[in-house]
């Protein structure tokens, strides 16, 4: 049987805007109680305003995911208002591609920080949450945000391409623990989506190859990983859908 989304208990993790914007209020109209964090305060609230007042439910908690202290405070109001999480979306997470000669060593940092450690405090806050749920007797999912950039070997991309081979190879280990305890574990991997990812690079070179990437192609929507974050914890309670890759057609 297919589970529905309906009463889900969700976390969004970098829900202020593109792909966790887009699943949280994906995960919202299909019936699921949707816990939202990111920095941005004012993103969280307008989205949240759209989510009610299309009848959802929603819970706004502006929270920096790499601090392990405003994740533990954002778990309890969750699980304080929501009770058990039984589906987290860490997704938070940042591209900053540079040449590694250049030394831009503050966005190795800042990716290191986000993309794995935030990960990191993301699962230690919620993994009891998930196999409680799944020890209930209920569905449980643990799903990331990779990329594709965690297989494909393009310069300027070697410390973000390194932060997501550790997210999908992190899913395979994970599951060999987590999915005999009936909690599903899965990474999606886009290739190229329309948000505001390509914004926040620092280096000039890299943002022209950035923009190059992006002005051929047809990018995949927001929308579109949402939908496919929505189906993952939506299959039977026994099926796992792990590493999914979501390319834009015209994408090589
Ligand atoms: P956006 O830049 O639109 O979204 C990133 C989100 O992460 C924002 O909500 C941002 O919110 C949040 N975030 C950043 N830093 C923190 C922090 N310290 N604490 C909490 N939240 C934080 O880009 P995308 O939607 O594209 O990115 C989402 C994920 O998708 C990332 O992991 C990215 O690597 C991955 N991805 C994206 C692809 C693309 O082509 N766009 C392709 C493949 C993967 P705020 O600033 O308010 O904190």
């Amino acid at each position: 049987t297919t589970t529905t989304l309906q009463g889900r208990v969700a976390v969004v993790t970098g829900a202020s805007s593109g792909i966790g914007e887009a699943t949280a209020e994906r995960l919202a109209a299909l019936g699921a109680k949707v816990a939202v964090l990111a920095r941005r305060k004012d993103e969280l609230e307008a989205l949240a305003e759209r989510i009610t007042a299309a009848g959802g439910t929603v819970l706004t908690l502006p929270t920096d995911v790499t601090s392990r202290e405003e994740m533990a405070a954002a778990a309890e109001a969750v699980q304080r208002q929501f009770g058990t999480v039984d589906l987290v979306f860490a997704n938070a997470g940042v591209q900053l591609i540079s040449e590694i000669d250049a030394l831009r060593v503050d966005d190795w940092q800042t990716q290191i920080d986000l993309n794995i450690k935030g990960v990191m405090n993301t699962i230690e806050v919620f993994v009891h949450s998930l196999e409680a749920a799944a020890a209930a007797g209920g569905p449980a999912d643990l799903i990331t945000t990779s990329s594709i950039a965690a297989t494909r070997v393009l310069p300027k991309f070697s410390v973000y391409s390194a932060t997501k081979a550790y997210v999908s190879h992190l899913t395979r280990l994970l599951r060999t623990e987590l999915g005999a305890k009936g909690v599903r574990v899965a990474t999606v991997e886009p290739g190229m989506v329309d948000t505001e990812l390509p914004d926040h690079v620092t280096d000039p070179d890299a943002s022209r190859l950035m923009a190059d990437l992006l002005r051929d192609v047809d990018c995949l929507q927001p929308a579109d990983v949402a939908e496919t974050v929505a189906f993952v914890a939506s299959v039977p309670t026994h099926v796992n859908l792990t590493e999914i890759t979501v390319l834009p057609t015209a994408q090589a």
